[in-house]
């Protein structure tokens, strides 16, 4: 049997009443995913357990058949990265999520992001940050990651330390939510020296209204160590995906993770780039994971349009594709699902249910008429927390 997860990040919504009451995902155009609802059996998933933060680790490690309540514990993204970008974290050492953003003259969060700063723009900007702050700050290391997602790893401890989420508080003063805890002092110097150093240098201002003012400070976590993969479920795997906290994940419980070029992360990645490592993947191992994140995106944007538009896109460059490609195998199955919901309507990250189907080989339809929070929820079996999806898929 060949399995195929697809996750496209956040594409599950809240009805928006400029949409006439209808979700993204309900006012899209998506014939392969309906045609994968029609034949196949849905429901709705947690992937997101009561009282942790929704995050898409947290979300993915459910998708992936890991319970995140065991798993990840008090821990950030922040080392689940450092796995991803290759870099091993010493037993004493924490790795924090840096973020490279851009904060108001009125001392308001204005962008998470950056201005969306690609990898090549952030790389000399951030080696400049870790050369200017390296004596003063000799506990922290500073590592470039990809585009606005950076590390600062640190030998401090962070226990009990709590922190803001940057895209969480767009529009919000900034001083209300830096980190907070027992080395909250430090963390802030660090903050606010590197704020410094980023005015005064060129290569950064001179990107003017996108220019990021400060990096910001969160998802900290010491090294995590996942139970293989294979171990768990009996297959091997592999992950295609732009972003670093899908490959970190894959990282941890040993599946294999392909660097696709032309894979951005955003609404301009290359689908048939991504969907051909997948098909590629599949023809030596047991399952592919490929993950999309331009839906999250427009949702963080609140850009109605544009995530109907990654949805649409989504369906057609990837869902359809995959579809013709497993034609060639007799003995196939596809999970689609969701990491979270990214409302538009709020530009961030909950929990709650999100649709999925289970389509393929010795799966019988049930009744449901198009892929849809609504249809999903009202026709589907909800099978509670998103990390029992994953027997469901091997084991009917
Ligand atoms: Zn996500």
């Amino acid at each position: 049997m060949k399995y195929v997860i697809l996750l496209p990040d956040g594409a599950a919504d809240e009805p928006v009443e400029e949409l006439g009451g209808l979700t993204p995902l309900e006012q899209a155009e998506t014939p392969n995913m309906d045609r994968l609802a029609r034949e196949g059996r849905c429901g709705t998933q947690q992937p997101i357990p009561e009282g942790m933060e929704a995050g898409s680790e947290v979300g993915n490690l459910s998708v992936l058949g890991y319970d995140p309540v065991v798993h990840l514990r008090d821990s950030g993204r922040g080392p689940i990265e450092a796995a991803s970008l290759g870099i091993d974290l010493a037993d004493e050492e924490s790795a924090l999520r840096m973020n490279l953003v851009r904060v108001g003259s009125d001392g308001r969060m204005v962008d998470h992001s950056a201005g969306h700063i690609t990898t090549e723009q952030a790389r000399p900007i951030v080696e400049a940050l870790s050369a200017a702050l390296v004596d003063e700050f000799s506990e922290f290391r500073i590592c470039t990651g990809k585009g606005y997602r950076h590390l600062a790893i640190t030998s401090l401890p962070l226990e009990g330390m709590t922190y803001s989420p940057p895209h969480s508080i767009v529009g919000e003063p900034v001083a209300d939510h830096l980190p907070r805890g027992g080395q909250q002092a430090r963390l802030r110097e660090l903050m606010a020296k590197a704020s410094l150093v980023l005015q005064d240098l060129e290569i950064n201002t001179a990107r003017g209204d996108a220019a990021a003012t400060d990096i910001w400070l969160w998802g900290a976590g010491k090294k995590l160590s996942l139970p293989p993969f294979v171990d768990e479920y009996g297959l091997n795997g592999g992950m295609v995906t732009a972003v670093d906290l899908p490959k970190g994940l894959a990282k941890l419980i040993g599946m294999s993770v392909e660097d696709i070029p032309g894979a951005t992360g955003f609404t301009d990645t290359d689908y048939s780039a991504k969907v051909s490592a997948a098909l590629d993947i599949l023809e030596e191992k047991d399952l592919v994971y490929l993950h999309v994140e331009a839906p999250d995106e427009m949702g963080h944007a609140s850009d109605r349009q544009g995530k109907i538009e990654a949805i649409e896109a989504f369906d057609s460059r990837v869902v359809g594709p995959i579809l013709a490609g497993l034609e060639r195998y007799n003995k196939k199955r596809i999970l689609l699902t969701c990491d979270h919901l990214t409302p538009v309507a709020i530009g961030d990250h909950r929990a709650g249910a999100v649709p999925y189907v289970l389509w393929g080989t010795g799966i019988t339809a049930d009744g449901v008429r198009v892929f849809s929070e609504k249809e999903c929820a009202a026709k589907g079996e909800d099978v509670g927390a998103g990390h029992l999806l994953m027997s469901k898929l091997i084991g009917i």
